[in-house]
Order: structure tokens, then C-alpha cells, then sequence
């Protein structure tokens, strides 16, 4: 666990606790900080009574109690701040709202020399992330990643001397986050997300921006080419900035290199790894260095995860896939060969009530089956363009697809929805995928390799 002199004799309230929020509670208490803490349950607010043996304590709802005078307040990335009352008490109070990233910002003074990389955008981020972790630590840096990839930073064991922090950092974390100089800070992309939170896109852009307007003029950050508002990002720290410290890079260098990474396909994976690249160039990794580490890499579950293979017919999971921004890359990566090959499953609860950034890949799909809410509105937009099968359930949807899908052929959840209306989360979600597929082939006498039993 980080633990901080920064926040000896210091005031902050918690505001959830959950895990990124106990383990803020944790860092303060082990620094010497006075804590003030609520959650909703009971069960975590017990928890927290119980250490009694702390003198520095308090049991309050920082939304009702007095917090003037108070450091900060630490919520979770989860709270709605554009709705919550926190955000009206603590203005109220001169109190500022801030994360855990915060208090990571504030304790890097009293740690071994490091160095931080941020890492932002609408996708990829958890891919590059890990990635960035694998490049360095295969060049025998220490490391560790953090942030919004599930890690909270603040309950690592600190880095020795010469260690970098790889963050993953969502627009919500960087909203509660005013201190944070990230040595190297890179934006891989910005589409529609989230609006539900923001006042549109622009401000959720402008959310993203601010990762970069909080890094001094000399240091280097790496964009994404492809939108509008990465551009736009680019271009106004470039203005700002020493020559030389911002990079936009676009893959076409690393393209040939590309068939030899097997983690790594499709044109989305292109872009995160020309990121990830200039982003450890940037910490001085070399290319001798970082290209058989490409070759490498693992991957991450639930994105474009390879789960079985029989039949001549592949499985991909691809659950991370939440948004229609998601799912088109991954439909992009299976081109006819020559015939469409692509058994799409999709649907859930759905972001927007369009496919747009499919569209252009609907000529890689043989045949749709729709899934949960989205289900019928799905079904509507593809009809001219495919075979759809509305098959509601995603036991149904498999079934379907093993049916019809041929060898060469690929069977892909990519859903372009949040998974919420069937699912725990999209973790449950690519599970079940996994599951059934195996239980299926399983049931056929084949395993997931292939192999009959
Ligand atoms: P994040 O952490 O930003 O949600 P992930 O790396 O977990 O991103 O990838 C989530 C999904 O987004 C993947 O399933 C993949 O299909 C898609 N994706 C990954 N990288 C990109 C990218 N650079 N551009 C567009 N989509 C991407």
C-alpha cells in the first residue's frame, strides 16, 4: 500500500466504499490523516466503524455533515457528478471533489523516483495499458498498471527507484483529478460515450483534454489520429507545447510488423499498439527492446479473446465491446474470405439507437443474431443488409450460429451494448459466451481445441 507524509494531519471525507474507496480510507489512516467516511450499506459502514482503535475516525455522510475546512472529498468514479448532491455540498463548502488518482497525484512526492503514464480514450485503453506494461517490463523496467483497468493505484506496494506507474484512466477519473503530471500522457481516441454524464460531447471531450492541460509544457503526449476531437486535443497542446513533445501516430510504420503480433490483429489494435510504442520510445525503450515484445503479448479477456477453435470454425469473445465504436473494428478484422464469415451476435442494452460506425464492415457478416433489448431494434437496421436471426437469449444465439457457421467461418459476441439488461456486467457476460460454447462443443464430443473426444 502507498502511504504518504503528504496527508499527515490532513482532513478528507470518503464518499463510497467500495474498492478503489476503502483503499483510499486505508492510504489516509496508514499517512496519519484524519477520516471522515459513508457509503449507502450498512455492511461497509460497519466495517468502517469497526476499527474502532482509531482515534481519527468519523461516521458521517458527507453530503449532510459539516466538511469545511476538510482537504478533500474522495468519491468514486461511478458517482454522477453532472447529478449528485455531493458536488453541490462540497462547492458549498469550498471543499474539492476529487479520486483516487488524486491522492496518488499528492503521495508521488514522498515516493521513489518514478515515472507515470496516463493513458486515456474512448477504447483501447485497457488493451494499451497492459500493453505499455508488457513492452517495459519485458525491458526489465518495474512496473505496475493502475487506474480504471481494476487495480486501485493507491493499494500497490510502491515502484523501487526507476519504476514508471502505467494508469488507464476513464474521463470519470480524470474529472476528480487536478494535480496529476504525467511524464508521458497519450489519447488513443474520442467517439460518443457516456453522455448520460456530460453536457454532450464536446464536454466529455473537454473531459479528456484536461489530462493533458495538467502536464508541464515539456512533456510528451501521444494522440490517436482518426477523429475529429483527438485532432483537435493535438493540435491545441501542440501550440502550447516545447517542439517535438507531442506525437500523433497512426500505425502505418508498425503495419508490417502487424501479422506477427497474435494478440494484436485488427486496425483498433493497430492504433493501440503505435501508442503504446510511442509512449515507451518516449521513456526511452528501444526498438530492439519493444519489437519481440509485441510478438509477445497476451491479451486481455473479452476483447477479441480467441476462446475456442472447432471445426475449422473460430470462437471470439469480444464482450468488451460496448458501444457500436467498439464493435466495428472487431467486425473489421474477419474480411470475407472469399465469402462473408462473420456470425455476429449483438445486442444488449443499447448505448444510441444506431450501428453507424458498423456500417461500413456489414459486408463482413454472413449472418446477425440479436440478443436482449436492443434485440428488435437491431434487427430492424440489418435486415437489409443480412441474414438476422432474433434469437433474444445468448444460448439461443450460439446455438444458431454453430448451425450455420461453416469452416473458416468465425463466431463473434461483439455487442455493441452495455450488458446490463441480461448480465452482472460485461465480464459475466463474455463468461457465459465462453461457457456455452464450451458446453455446446462439449455436448457435440468435440473440446475447445477441437479435438474429438
Ligand atoms: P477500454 O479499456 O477503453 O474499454 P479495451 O482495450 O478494453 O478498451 O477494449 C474494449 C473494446 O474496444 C474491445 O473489445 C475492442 O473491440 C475495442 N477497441 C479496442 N481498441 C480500440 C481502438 N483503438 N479503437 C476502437 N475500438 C477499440
Amino acid at each position: 500500500m502507498i502511504v504518504s507524509s503528504a496527508f499527515a494531519a490532513k482532513r478528507y471525507a470518503v464518499l463510497g466504499l467500495a474498492r478503489s474507496g476503502l483503499t483510499a480510507v486505508e492510504t489516509l489512516l496508514a499517512s496519519g490523516a484524519h477520516v471522515m467516511a459513508w457509503d449507502a450499506r450498512e455492511e461497509p459502514r460497519q466495517a468502517f466503524c469497526a476499527r474502532s482503535h482509531e482515534e481519527s475516525i468519523e461516521l458521517a455522510d458527507p453530503v449532510t455533515a459539516d466538511i469545511s475546512g476538510y482537504d478533500g472529498v474522495i468519491v468514486s468514479p461511478g458517482v454522477p457528478l453532472n447529478t449528485h448532491p455531493i458536488a453541490e455540498a462540497a462547492r458549498r463548502q469550498g471543499v474539492p471533489v476529487i479520486g483516487d488518482i488524486e491522492l496518488f497525484a499528492l503521495a508521488r512526492e514522498s515516493l521513489p523516483a518514478h515515472r507515470v503514464v496516463g493513458i486515456t480514450g474512448t477504447n483501447g485503453k485497457s488493451t494499451t495499458t497492459s500493453l505499455v506494461h508488457h513492452l517495459l517490463e519485458s525491458a526489465g523496467v518495474p512496473t505496475r498498471v493502475g487506474g480504471n483497468i481494476g487495480v486501485p493505484v493507491l493499494g500497490e506496494e510502491p515502484l523501487p527507484e526507476g519504476g514508471v506507474y502505467v494508469l488507464e484512466l476513464s474521463s470519470y477519473q480524470i474529472d476528480l483529478t487536478r494535480s496529476l503530471d504525467c511524464d508521458v500522457a497519450a489519447l488513443l481516441n474520442i467517439t460518443p460515450d457516456h453522455l448520460d454524464r456530460y453536457d454532450g460531447f464536446e464536454a466529455y471531450a473537454a473531459s479528456k483534454a484536461r489530462l493533458f492541460a495538467m502536464q508541464a509544457a515539456d512533456r510528451p503526449a501521444v494522440f490517436g489520429t482518426g477523429d475529429r476531437e483527438t485532432a483537435d486535443i493535438a493540435e491545441a497542446e501542440e501550440a502550447r507545447r516545447v517542439p517535438g513533445a507531442v506525437r500523433r501516430v497512426d500505425g502505418s510504420d508498425l503495419a508490417a510488423l502487424q501479422p506477427d503480433w497474435p494478440s494484436l490483429q485488427g486496425p483498433h489494435n493497430l492504433q493501440n499498439a503505435a501508442v503504446a510504442v510511442a509512449i515507451v520510445e518516449a521513456l526511452g525503450i528501444s526498438a530492439e527492446q519493444w519489437q519481440p515484445a509485441l510478438r509477445t503479448f497476451s491479451g486481455l479477456p473479452h476483447r477479441m479473446e480467441r476462446v475456442a477453435e472447432a471445426g475449422g470454425v473460430l470462437y471470439i469473445n469480444d464482450s468488451k465491446a460496448t458501444n457500436p465504436a467498439s464493435t466495428a473494428p472487431a467486425l473489421a478484422a474477419y474480411p470475407p474470405a472469399p465469402a462473408p464469415r462473420i456470425h455476429w451476435i449483438l445486442g444488449g442494452l443499447p448505448k444510441g439507437d444506431n450501428l453507424d460506425e458498423c456500417v461500413p464492415y456489414f459486408g463482413n457478416v454472413a449472418a446477425a443474431y440479436t440478443i436482449g433489448d436492443a434485440g428488435a431494434r437491431f434487427a430492424e437496421i440489418l435486415a437489409p443488409y443480412t441474414e438476422v436471426h432474433r434469437s433474444e437469449m445468448m444460448a439461443e444465439a450460439i446455438r444458431e450460429a454453430m448451425t450455420r457457421a461453416v469452416p473458416g467461418d468465425v463466431i463473434m459476441l461483439s455487442p455493441a451494448c452495455a450488458s446490463f439488461d441480461q448480465f452482472r456486467d460485461y465480464e459475466a457476460r463474455g463468461l457465459a459466451f465462453r461457457q456455452i460454447v464450451e458446453a455446446l462443443l462439449e455436448s457435440q464430443g468435440t473440446d475447445a481445441e477441437g479435438m474429438k473426444h
